[in-house]
């Protein structure tokens, strides 16, 4: 195995999407004065992967998920308040929020010091710059590949193609971490790089997806 490149994954693997955005709405419940159920993360998240699930299959488009997330989640919980309205709020405060994965940084330092490192992400892009930023990771990052700019999302092998214009090395002579089977593992196998699973939760599946499959950032020092 010859590594030259490493693509990884933001949401979830290098930043705490959830840490991040479980603050970010119980901040915009306060700033309304709506009482914040115990749930609410929960009930989020459910909708929340349902609807990028749909995106990655093309069933859905994120201006879709923009006018729905809330109101579905709100209509789940009995919550009577405007939901597209609260997702411009929910957006504003996630914008300065985030949170590194534990390890992220150390992780960065070491591949960086080996490899570009390429982040690639199914997201919106000044976001992802900005959160990078915000959470001192940008300077380990060669460039951005962000699927709103791009034009297309992982696991679509044209959000790879747009990847590959840019990166020097074959796909093969790549690696691609991330924390979702289907976009990262998945998506990065059928275009040809090794993969590598992170799966902090220790979830099991019936069969193995991914060349290398961590639970911790730290042992994927010893694997590149
Ligand atoms: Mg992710």
């Amino acid at each position: 195995m010859t590594v030259k490149a490493i693509l990884i994954d933001i949401d979830n693997t290098l930043l705490d999407f959830n840490a991040s955005a479980e603050k970010a709405m119980r901040d915009g419940f306060a700033f309304y004065g709506l009482s914040c159920p115990e749930n609410l993360f929960g009930v989020f998240k459910k909708i929340n992967d349902g609807l990028w699930l749909k995106i990655e299959k093309g069933e859905m488009t994120r201006a879709d998920l923009h006018k729905i997330r809330w109101n579905t989640v709100f209509g789940e919980l009995g919550v009577k308040f405007d939901g597209e309205i609260f997702e411009k709020t929910f957006l504003g405060n996630l914008h300065d929020c985030a949170v590194p994965v534990v390890g992220a940084e150390d992780l960065l330092k070491y591949l960086s010091a080996k490899y570009p490192v390429y982040a690639a992400s199914n997201a919106f892009y000044e976001q992802q710059v900005h959160r990078l930023s915000v959470s001192g990771l940008s300077p380990y990052i060669t460039e951005l590949f962000v699927s709103e700019k791009i034009g297309f999302s992982k696991p679509d092998a044209r959000f790879f193609d747009k990847c590959f214009e840019k990166i020097p090395f074959s796909p093969a002579q790549s690696a691609m971490i991330g924390d979702s089977l289907s976009a990262d593992i998945d998506g990065g196998k059928q275009y040809g790089l090794i993969t590598c699973w992170y799966n902090p939760t220790g979830m099991r599946i019936a069969a193995p997806r991914a060349d290398f499959i961590v639970n911790d950032l730290s042992e994927i020092k010893s694997i590149f």
